[in-house]
Order: structure tokens, then sequence, then C-alpha cells
């Protein structure tokens, strides 16, 4: 599993989120805690959608 904002690799963390693309809702998100917090930008693989 991987932030899809900055690719860490979030296996080993607690702090983060999934949720389905708010555009196309084909694609799952998924976020880690920094970028959250940070509110760093997505982008949907599926759809091209650049978020938050
Ligand atoms: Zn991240
Ligand atoms: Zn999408």
């Amino acid at each position: 599993m991987k932030c899809s904002s900055c690719g860490v690799n979030i296996g080993s963390s607690q702090n983060w989120v999934e949720f389905p693309c708010p555009s196309c809702g084909k694609e799952n998100i998924v976020r880690c805690e920094k970028c959250r917090k940070m509110v760093n930008t997505y982008k949907c693989k599926s759809c091209g959608f650049i978020g938050p």
C-alpha cells in the first residue's frame, strides 16, 4: 500500500486514510498522515482527477 500523494510505503503506519476517488469512484485514493496534515494534492490514476 502506497500513499497516492508522496508514494511512501504506508504498510507500517496506522495513520492513513483510503477513500474512493471523488470524481470517478473507481480508484481508491490512499493518503498518509503527513500528506493529510500538509494537504498535499493527489492524482487519481483512473480519471486524472487532482484533489483534495
Ligand atoms: Zn503521503
Ligand atoms: Zn478518478
